[in-house]
């Protein structure tokens, strides 16, 4: 076995026994893999591997892998931070933005996916998540988590984007303890909020990376996004 199909098993099976211990079905969870910095040969193993979705943060690093067909068999996230003017590079080559959080940013979208609409009637809406400054550190992104219930209404009236969950990057945490609490904090949030999401699917809680998924998950997270645990570190040149 590989070692990338070995670490997909491991993560998959820390999933399962953490979605055990919290009483939920570990069917529920995806296996992001956080591919920033790996080439396009290394995607493709992964995906040989068995992962079926991997997520991106750069618009650059993406595009040159698109271009190297490197997703073929997967379903493609943007997970970073999404610049404005960076978003016609992304909107519809992407199943789902993790990372809205202004209302700028949503009404570029909205704008981006409605001309293409009209154009060629391929791709009606782009699904997406909103980010929550569950920290509530400073100078994050993300929504304070009491403007979120505003936010989403919002966004409700965007006839091109669908918001299908929430996302979190919490501030580093010292114990498991400490994740949880910013994992749980979230859930909370997410059950609180869930009529304001679109319904067309299982609403999406996007939460928990390599040193932390397993709380997440004992915590809620439909969506783990992992990149050390399964690459090892990355090396930025
Ligand atoms: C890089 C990244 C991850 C994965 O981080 P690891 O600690 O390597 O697992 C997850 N989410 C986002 C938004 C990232 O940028």
């Amino acid at each position: 076995m590989s070692h990338l199909a070995h670490n997909v098993e491991m993560i998959r099976q820390n999933i399962a026994d953490a979605a055990n211990a919290a009483g939920r079905n570990a069917q529920e969870i995806t296996l992001l893999a956080a591919t920033k910095t790996r080439d396009a040969q290394t995607v493709r193993a992964v995906i040989a591997a068995g992962i079926t979705t991997v997520g991106e943060n750069r618009v650059q690093e993406m595009t040159e892998k698109l271009a190297q067909n490197a997703y073929l068999g997967a379903s493609l996230h943007f997970i970073g931070q999404l610049q404005t003017n960076k978003v016609k590079q992304v909107a519809s080559r992407v199943e789902l933005i993790h990372s809205v959080d202004t209302l700028r940013l949503a009404a570029e979208i909205e704008k981006v996916v409605g001309r293409l609409w009209e154009q060629d009637k391929t791709t009606a809406a782009q699904d997406v998540l909103v980010e929550v400054n569950i920290g509530g550190e400073y100078s994050k992104g993300g929504v304070e988590p009491p403007e979120l219930p505003a936010f989403l209404e919002q966004l409700a009236g965007f006839a091109h984007l669908r918001v299908r969950g929430l996302m979190c990057i919490p501030p580093p945490a010292r114990t498991p303890d400490e994740a949880r609490r910013y994992f749980a904090a979230m859930k909370s949030l997410f059950d609180r909020n869930t009529r304001l999401l679109d319904a067309s699917g299982a609403p999406i809680l996007s939460m928990g990376m390599s040193d932390d998924y397993e709380q997440a998950v004992r915590e809620g997270a439909t969506l783990v996004r992992v990149g050390t645990a399964l690459f090892g570190p990355r090396i930025y040149t």
